[in-house]
This record gives C-alpha cells, structure tokens and sequence, in this order.
C-alpha cells in the first residue's frame, strides 16, 4: 500500500520516488534506502528498541519521526533500510537475544 498519493514520473535524485515509497515502512522517518547503504534501522540511534525479540528484534517506534511528526509513529521492523537521518548506534541491537551466562 502507497504511503501517499504519488506524482507520476517523480524522482529523488537518480530514484524513483515510487520504488523508494514502496519499500518504506510507516513509521520510518524518510525513504528507506537513502542511508549509508546497506544499515538497517535496528543499527540505528533512533531507533527506539522495545527491548524483546520475536523472531528478530521486536518492531520498535523511530525518534526521529516522533521528533519530526510531534506524534508516536507505528512500529519500524529492525531490518527496514535505513533512511538519510541515520545516526551509528553506540551498540548494535543483535539479531537474537542474548544469552546470560549462569557462571
Ligand atoms: S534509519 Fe533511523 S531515523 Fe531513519 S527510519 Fe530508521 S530508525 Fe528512523
């Protein structure tokens, strides 16, 4: 589903605007892809992470929309290519929780 109504023929950069919208999640902050190439919103600052991991990290809400959109957007799968507001996570979010130790 097209996040909004599209121009015909509009481009971003060298892009069409409607396969960038079409791989963009609700709730990202910009077009997925117009990142550093190949990051993932789970490798991202703002990315709020819940904290639980279903089959991967749990879907979790973008800082950077709610900043943008003064509203809670809906919920960013960890593997959504990220966007030109990308910002390197101190620490990267694994793909699977982690284990404690019981030494
Ligand atoms: S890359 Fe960062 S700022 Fe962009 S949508 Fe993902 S979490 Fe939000």
């Amino acid at each position: 589903m097209a996040l909004f109504d599209l121009t015909p023929g509009l481009h971003r950069g060298d892009q069409p605007v409607a396969q960038l919208a079409a791989r963009t999640h609700k709730g990202q902050a910009h077009f997925a892809g117009t990142g550093p190439a190949g990051k993932q919103c789970r490798q991202c600052a703002r990315w709020m992470f819940v904290g639980q991991w279903r089959h991967g990290p749990a879907p979790s809400p973008c800082g950077k929309y709610r900043e943008l959109m003064r509203q809670k957007g809906k919920p960013v799968p960890y593997g959504a290519a990220a966007c030109k507001f990308f910002e390197p996570r101190a620490q990267e979010i694994p793909l699977a929780k982690p284990v404690r130790s019981h030494a």
